[in-house]
């Protein structure tokens, strides 16, 4: 079929289109989420000094020799130390200091004994238990050496890697910042909830789900959420945004039939309209409106999560510099015979569920191929890939499962 592209070839394009993102430098607790755009090296070792790792007294090992629940120990109790104090004594031989967790180490001291083995004396302890040098003492760089790489280029910071960029003495990071997405619906049949319904029309309901699919990635989402299907409404509806918009996603109005607003606006004017080879969601287009990449999708519900999650996800996760940005593959033993069009990838909602002990997941369909079922969209938790090959995938064998 001549002007058909595959699926793979129009992932490739979105990807292309949108690029990396550019660093930019964020303050460490805004950074949820997001790939770091450098390497992270620590300007203090961790621990940055020798500290109790307990609640207790600090020793010299060779003064509690041999103490035990009989034979208690006796030593003078010298300093108090709880965390944070910096002006630490020295340890003199024969006596403890009274030392709480995380406070540095005093000079002289090689161990610490756990206040549930002494008798809790702050003048005078008496302790109950032997510690070997070296006994409940965190040592200075043994999480990480001061000078040294924490954090590589390219890492996802989650929670962790956020408490160990602040722990090593960062306050903001250079991360890839998500764009901020223009989301449109083009529909003269569109009416935005609570407003009545008058025959022939219909509920907006694409840009609620795309705005929450595209929020989920980190974007910032304004949308236009009913613009008729008319190039002079659509046109001014969009060009006044597009100065602080870094990526527009359309829905609707790309297809082969007439009002096709999308398509008659910027069909040569940078956007390239292709059909893709896949069910659903087979009319896409990718390109640029003044300079601001542009992604059209159709307008049916189901289409466009599908198109979202084809395209526009992988694609922006790699803009933000996600080595990996599929969603995870499994196989999974399908419930029921399914078939597909010859030459078509089709993505079937489904519902993927994996028994306690079983080898693979098991996978049922959720509604037909039609990309209309938006409740049947809603009831599942995968997609179910029959490649273009595959005109029947029998009912117990194996497919592909793109869990979302
Ligand atoms: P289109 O691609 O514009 O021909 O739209 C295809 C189908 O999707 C039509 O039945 C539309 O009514 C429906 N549709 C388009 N846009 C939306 C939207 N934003 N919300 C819900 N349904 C839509
Ligand atoms: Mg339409």
């Amino acid at each position: 079929m001549t002007g058909v592209i595959s699926v793979d070839e129009h992932r490739a394009q979105v990807t292309e289109l949108l690029g990396r993102r550019p660093a930019v430098s964020r303050p460490v607790a805004e950074c949820a989420g997001l790939v770091l755009a450098e390497d992270v090296t620590a300007a203090v070792s961790l621990p940055p000094f020798d500290n109790s790792a307990m609640d207790g007294y600090a020793v010299r090992s060779a003064d509690v020799a041999g103490a035990s629940e009989h034979a208690p120990v006796e030593l003078s109790v010298g300093a108090d130390i709880p965390a944070g104090r910096v002006d630490v004594p020295a340890l003199p031989p024969g006596t403890a200091h009274r030392i709480m967790t995380g406070a540095p180490m005093p000079e002289g001291a090689d161990a610490v004994v756990m206040v549930e083995r002494t008798d809790g004396g702050t003048t005078r302890v008496r302790i109950h238990a032997e510690s070997a040098p070296g006994t409940h003492v965190r040592r200075t760089g043994e999480d990480v050496t001061s000078g040294t790489v924490a954090l590589e280029a390219g890492t996802e910071c989650g929670p962790a890697q956020l408490g160990l960029a602040s722990a090593v003495g960062r306050d903001t990071l250079a991360v890839y910042v998500p764009p901020r997405v223009l989301v449109v619906s083009t529909g003269t049949e569109l009416v935005l909830p609570p407003e009545p319904l008058v025959h022939g029309q219909i509920y907006e309901s694409n840009s609620v789900m795309l705005g929450a699919a595209l929020r989920a990635l980190g974007c910032e989402v304004t949308t236009v959420r009913s613009v008729a299907d008319d190039v002079d409404s659509f046109r001014a509806a969009i060009e006044p945004r597009l100065a602080d918009i870094d990526l527009v996603v359309t829905s609707g109005g790309v297809s082969a039939g007439a009002y096709e607003v999308v398509k008659d606006t910027l069909t040569g004017a940078g956007v390239t309209f292709t059909k893709v080879a896949m069910q659903p969601g087979g009319p896409q287009g990718c390109g640029t409106w003044d300079g601001v990449p542009v992604v059209t999708l159709p307008g049916n519900p189901v289409s466009v999560l599908v198109s979202f999650e084809a395209f526009l996800r992988p694609a922006i996760l790699s803009s933000l510099g996600h080595a990996d940005p599929d969603r995870t593959h499994v196989r999974a033993r399908l419930l029921e015979t399914l078939t597909s069009p010859q030459g078509k990838r089709q993505f079937r909602r489904g519902f993927y569920s994996h028994p306690e002990g079983a080898v693979t997941g098991v996978v049922g369909p959720r509604g037909g191929p039609a990309s209309h079922l938006l409740a049947a969209l809603s009831q599942a938790n995968c997609l179910i890939v029959l490649d273009e090959d595959t005109t029947e995938a029998a009912a117990d064998s194996e497919v592909e499962v793109l869990l979302l």
